[in-house]
């Protein structure tokens, strides 16, 4: 294996750069714009020119370069085509062999964002010592990514490990993002629990510390939770059912070592992994009801070391 690959995070405004030894360790690590117009189409040569500045700086030939991992905010298919990306602007189009025709047919490797943190967490972070492993990320949405022997699960549409879009209420009359009603991240991402968070402040008069606040967020919730406020205290008990009922399904047919949960609401720490299993538990399959589960280690690098993971195997 050549001493050296880029591990790149394509997000909606900023594209996440990695220079890497082939061991995992960074060489160095930076950020550019994410150029939108145009439907995004500066963003794969923006890249391609500041790997290739960053070469020249560290004195490094493409000829040591093993290969270029893209984790793009959409689905994408094994063959590296994007079906598709609302957040950069971009149709449908094969994102491996556009990068590699801008870098002299360099190898390049392409997966969905989630699936790739999902990789990166099970390579170097919360699943290290894994090689099945499902990661749910619980930030503005739910995200999630499947790891089965080590590689991403993408699926035939580009969209395995869509765990936040799984139905949980089919009587739910509001529209999730993605135009169905009641599915998991209407409940369980940051967005989820401030939403149930008004419902219930607005159906019932108890007092909380919640109605005191100008602006709820899903910290404030968990921190009032761990307060004892029993509203919010509630709320995250509801968010626990949904993922850990949710969770109990995918085990079913995924039956992973290890489920690693991530993004900005698994900042809470051990309460919300220990109100996930309680819900889990009972709902699970006996033989996957010990499932461990762990938080995410890597943070917002843990799509640039997915990414990397690609061309490193
Ligand atoms: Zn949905």
């Amino acid at each position: 294996m050549k001493p050296y690959a880029f591990g790149i995070d394509i997000g909606g405004t900023t594209v996440k750069c990695g220079f890497f030894n082939n061991d995992g360790t960074f060489v160095e690590k930076w950020e550019i714009p994410t150029r939108k117009e145009n439907k995004g189409e500066r963003i794969l040569p923006d890249i391609a020119d500041s790997i290739r500045e960053k070469l020249a700086k560290h004195g490094v030939s493409m000829d040591d370069v093993e290969g270029i991992g893209v984790g793009v905010p959409g689905p994408v298919l094994d063959d590296g085509v994007v079906n598709g990306c609302v957040n950069l602007g971009w149709g449908v189009f094969n994102v491996k062999e556009t990068l590699s025709g801008l870098l002299g047919g360099i190898r390049v490797s392409a997966g969905n964002d989630a699936n790739v943190a999902a990789l990166g967490e099970q390579w170097l972070g919360g699943g290290k010592g894994f090689s099945n492993v499902v990661m749910v990320t619980l930030g503005t949405g739910v995200g999630g990514g499947i790891i089965v022997g080590g590689r991403i699960l993408a699926g035939a549409h580009g969209a395995g490990g869509e765990i936040g879009h799984i139905l949980m209420n089919e009587n739910e009359t509001e529209c999730c993002g993605c135009g169905k009603k009641g599915c998991l991240e209407q409940y369980a991402s940051a967005t989820g629990i401030v939403r149930m968070a008004k419902i219930t402040l607005s159906d019932n008069e108890k007092p909380s510390k919640l109605r005191s606040l100008a602006e709820v967020t899903s910290k404030d919730i968990f921190d009032l939770a761990k307060a004892g406020d029993e509203t919010a205290v509630e709320l995250v008990e509801k968010l626990g059912k949904m993922l850990g009922t949710a969770l109990a399904h995918i085990t079913c047919v995924v039956d992973p070592d290890v489920i690693v949960v991530g993004g900005g609401v698994s900042k809470a720490g051990q309460i919300l992994i220990d109100t996930i299993q309680k819900y889990y538990v009972p709902a699970a399959f006996h033989a996957c009801r010990a499932t461990q589960f762990k938080l995410a280690e890597l943070g917002n690098d843990a799509g640039m070391y997915g990414a990397v993971r690609m061309v490193l195997y």
